[in-house]
């Protein structure tokens, strides 16, 4: 059976975090997430999550060449052999096309380039009221989805906190690269056949029960 190689693409505030966690769930695949994995990095003072930090502070991409090691690192482990679910990767036609060659070597493709598209100012509402557990990652919103217990995770009892680069500010900032060098991708993977656009702006119900949909197995 073929893998079920899936990317889930779209402006930051989308919802592809609290998605992702649904798809992989669901369909029991890895969820990497290049945000995650930078943040985890920083958390543990690494060099290279050192040196990622201050892009991310200021809303810019990390550099290609250390994105794309991370990802091919992660794409070795043996839990990736039936599928994954990429969470913000690739960013960049570089990105994308070292993703097309990593996996064309190993005999498979991308099966799904997954675009969950919403409006700009629905975007720094949702950016800016975000709320992340520290412990599982999960996304919240302080109005939109609020948890059960104030800054409690519903999932894992975690702590939530606010993002540093979940400022207002620091959002246009985000949203301004996303149309530069991300929103091209949407064609990139269009002209492959892969594509999907999905409307975001309904409720993260609806917008999963159209993700399922599209990814087209059961
Ligand atoms: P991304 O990973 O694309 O940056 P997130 O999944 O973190 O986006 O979602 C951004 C914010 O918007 C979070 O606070 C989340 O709770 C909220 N959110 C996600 N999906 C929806 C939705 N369909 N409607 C309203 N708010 C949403
Ligand atoms: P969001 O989806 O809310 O924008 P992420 O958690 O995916 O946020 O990313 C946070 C930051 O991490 C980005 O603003 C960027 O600095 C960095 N980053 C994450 N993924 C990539 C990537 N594929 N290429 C370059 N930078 C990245
Ligand atoms: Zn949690």
């Amino acid at each position: 059976m073929a893998q079920f190689d899936l990317i889930l693409l779209g402006p930051p505030g989308a919802g592809k975090g609290t998605q992702a966690s649904r798809i992989v769930e669901d369909y029991s695949i890895p969820h990497i997430s290049t945000g995650d994995m930078l943040r985890a990095a920083l958390k543990n003072q690494t060099a290279m999550g050192l040196e990622a930090k201050r892009y991310m502070d200021a809303g810019e991409l990390v550099p290609d060449s250390v994105v794309i090691g991370i990802v091919k690192d992660r794409l070795q482990e043996s839990d990736t052999a039936a599928g994954f679910l990429l969470d913000g990767f690739p960013r960049t036609i570089p990105q994308a096309e070292a993703l097309d060659d990593s996996l064309a070597s190993i005999e498979r493709g991308v099966s799904k380039a997954l675009a969950i598209l919403v409006d700009e100012d629905e975007l720094v509402r949702r950016l800016t009221g975000r709320r992340i557990c520290r412990d599982c990652q999960v996304p919240f919103h302080m109005v939109f989805s609020p948890p059960a217990e104030e800054g409690v995770c519903d999932k894992c009892g975690g702590e939530l906190y606010q993002r540093d680069d979940d400022s207002e500010s620091t959002v246009r900032n985000r949203l301004a690269v996303y149309s530069q060098q991300t929103e091209p991708l949407i064609a990139y993977y269009d002209r492959q056949g892969v594509l999907a656009r999905i409307d975001g702006e309904q409720s993260p119900e609806q917008v999963y029960a159209h993700l399922k949909e599209a990814i087209g197995r059961p």
